[in-house]
C-alpha cells in the first residue's frame, strides 16, 4: 500500500470498546484500501477494562460481566469473527426460575415477566409478591391514557405510571435497575428502556404491547435459545481473541493518555503520561465519561459529559463444597429491592445457572454489592465485607456453610447513569466535539448503551462512520 493510504489513529481506552473500535477501524479501513496504523492506550496493568475473568480450583470466576444478551447480537457477530463462537455457552435451561426478596424471604418471580413487566395475567395474579390493590393499580395500565409528550422521563417514573409503585419497588426496580445500579427515578427512560416509551406509544398499555411484542429467542435450527450466553473458558476469551487478531496493533498498557493537542495538517498530537506524544489523524476515546472530560475541557464544554455519574460497585465471590452447603438450587439467584435495607443487591447462583463455572462437588456464588446512593459498603475492608455477605445470605437464604475461598473485586467509578435527557445531551456532545475536534470521537458504555453487545455495536458503528468518511 502507498504511504498515502496510511492513516494513524490512537484509541484512548483498552476496554472492550477500545479494542472493539481497533478491530473493526482495521477491518472497514482495509476493505476501503487504507492502511491504518492504529494503537491503543490502556491506562490500567491488563486490557479488557472492566473484563477479567480467573480460574482458581477449577472454577471460572468473573470478576465483572459475567454473561450477555444473546438478542443483540454485536457481541454473537464479533465472536464468530474472531472464530470463537464454538465457545459460547447457554444459561442452564434448569435454572430459569429467579427469587425476589420480600419481608426478608425468598418468593419466586410470577411467570412470564418481561424485564421486570408482566405479560401473563396468571401467574401476576397468584404472586405473593404484589398486594391486590397493587394489582388492581396494575392493571389501571390497560385503561390510563398515553402519555402525548414525546420527551424523556425517569425510568421509575414511567413504571409507577403505567403500573403503581408496588410494582416498580418489589419487582421491576430490582431487575431493571440492577442492571445499573442505578436508581430508577434518576435514570433515563429513553436511553435505557426506549422500547417501554415506543410500546406505550403503540398500544396505549404497557402491559398489553409487552404481551403482544413477547417471542421466544430462536436459533437457526428453531429450537429456543438461552436468553444469555457466555463463554466456556469466561468472558476474557473474547479480549484473548480481539489481542491475537490485533496482533499488527500496537497495544499499550500502563500508559494513560492525558492530553490531546492539535497539530495542524497531522491532526492531533495525543500526549501520553511519560511525556511522550503521538501523532493521529484521528483519535477516539473509549474510556469512560469522566476521563473523556479530563481530555476534552480545554477545548469544550464538558458540562453535558459531567452529568453522568458513575456508581462504585463491588462483588464477593464465595465457593463452597456442596457437601457442606445443604440446599439444592432450582433457579439462577435472587434480586433485593432496595427497600429491603440489606447489604447484597443481589446473588448469582452462578454453579447452577452457568454449569460450566465449577466442579460438580462445588458451589459458586456471586453477590453483588452498592448501587446508587448505597456505595460505602464497596470499600469495606475485605473481611467486613465478607461478613455482611454472609450474614445477609443467612437470614435470605439460611446459609451456614463456611465457604472455601472469596473473592472480592472492587470497580470503583464503573456504572454510568444515564440521566433524564440522556440522548439529547450526547446528540449535543458529539456536535460540539465535530465543531471544536474533527477527527476526535468518543464513544463506549457512557453514551449508547452499557451492555457488552451495545458497546462492541458503538464501537462498530463509529468505525464504519469513520471508514465512510474517508
Ligand atoms: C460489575 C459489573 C457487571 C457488569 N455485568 C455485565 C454483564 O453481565 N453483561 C453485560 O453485557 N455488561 C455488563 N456490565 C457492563 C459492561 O461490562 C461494561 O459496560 C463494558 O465492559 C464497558 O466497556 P468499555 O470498554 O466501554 O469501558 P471500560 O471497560 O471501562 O474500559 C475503558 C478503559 O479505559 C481506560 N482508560 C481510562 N482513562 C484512560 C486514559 N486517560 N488513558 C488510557 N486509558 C484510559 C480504563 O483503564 C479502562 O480500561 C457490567 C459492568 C460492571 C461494572
Amino acid at each position: 500500500m502507498s504511504d498515502s493510504s496510511l492513516c494513524k489513529i490512537v484509541i484512548v481506552g483498552g476496554g472492550l470498546t477500545g479494542l472493539s473500535a481497533a478491530f473493526y477501524i482495521r477491518k472497514y479501513y482495509r476493505e476501503k484500501g487504507l492502511n491504518p496504523q492504529i494503537t491503543v492506550l490502556e491506562k490500567g496493568k491488563k486490557l479488557g477494562g472492566m473484563i477479567e475473568t480467573l480460574h482458581r480450583d477449577g472454577f471460572v470466576i468473573e470478576k465483572g460481566p459475567d454473561s450477555f444478551l444473546a438478542r443483540k447480537t454485536a457481541m454473537i457477530d464479533l465472536a464468530k469473527e474472531l472464530e470463537l463462537d464454538h465457545e459460547l455457552v447457554q444459561q442452564n435451561p434448569q435454572s430459569k426460575k429467579t427469587y425476589i426478596v420480600s419481608r426478608g424471604k425468598l418468593h419466586p418471580m410470577p411467570g412470564g415477566l418481561v424485564l421486570g413487566i408482566p405479560t401473563e395475567i396468571g401467574p401476576f395474579i397468584r404472586t405473593g409478591l404484589i398486594s391486590n390493590i397493587g394489582k388492581i393499580r396494575a392493571a389501571l395500565d390497560f385503561v390510563k391514557p398515553a402519555r402525548k409528550d414525546a420527551g424523556d422521563e425517569s425510568l421509575g417514573h414511567f413504571i409507577e405510571r403505567r403500573l403503581g409503585s408496588e410494582v416498580l419497588e418489589n419487582v421491576a426496580e430490582p431487575l431493571l435497575a440492577g442492571i445499573y445500579a442505578g436508581d430508577t427515578k434518576q435514570l433515563s427512560l429513553l436511553a435505557t428502556f426506549p422500547q417501554f416509551a415506543e410500546v406505550e406509544k403503540a398500544y396505549g398499555s404497557l402491559i398489553r404491547g409487552m404481551m403482544t411484542g413477547r417471542k421466544p429467542v430462536e436459533t437457526h435450527t428453531g429450537t429456543k435459545r438461552s436468553a444469555f450466553l457466555t463463554f466456556r473458558q469466561g468472558l476474557q476469551s473474547l479480549i484473548h481473541g480481539l489481542i491475537h487478531e490485533l496482533h499488527d496493533v500496537d497495544l499499550r498498557t500502563e500508559t494513560e493518555a492525558v492530553a490531546i493537542q492539535a497539530a495542524g495538517q497531522d491532526g492531533y498530537e495525543v500526549e501520553l503520561g511519560g511525556g511522550e506524544k503521538l501523532l493521529a489523524g484521528e483519535v477516539v476515546i473509549a474510556s469512560p465519561a469522566f476521563a473523556a472530560a479530563d481530555l476534552l475541557r480545554p477545548h469544550m464544554d464538558c458540562s453535558l459529559l459531567d452529568t453522568i455519574n458513575y456508581v462504585s460497585v463491588a462483588n464477593v465471590v464465595l465457593a463452597f463444597d456442596k457437601q457442606d452447603f445443604g440446599t439444592e438450587f432450582d433457579g439462577s439467584g435472587f434480586l433485593v429491592p432496595r427497600k429491603e435495607g440489606r447489604n447484597i443487591t443481589a446473588c448469582t447462583w452462578t454453579s447452577t445457572k452457568w454449569l460450566h463455572t465449577s466442579p460438580d462437588d462445588k458451589v459458586l456464588l456471586r453477590c453483588y454489592i452498592g448501587r446508587s446512593g448505597a456505595e460505602e459498603n464497596v470499600f469495606l475492608p475485605d473481611e467486613e465485607l465478607t461478613a455482611l455477605v454472609l450474614k445477609d445470605l443467612k437470614e435470605v437464604m439460611g446459609l451456614d456453610a463456611k465457604p472455601l475461598f472469596t473473592e472480592i473485586t472492587r470497580l470503583p467509578k464503573s456504572m454510568p447513569q444515564y440521566p433524564v435527557g440522556h440522548l439529547d445531551n450526547i446528540e449535543r456532545l458529539q456536535q460540539e466535539l465535530r465543531n471544536k475536534l474533527p477527527g476526535v470521537y468518543m464513544t463506549g458504555a457512557a453514551f449508547r448503551g452499557v451492555g457488552m453487545p451495545d458497546c462492541i455495536k458503538q464501537a462498530k458503528e463509529l468505525a464504519l462512520e469513520m471508514a465512510d468518511s474517508r
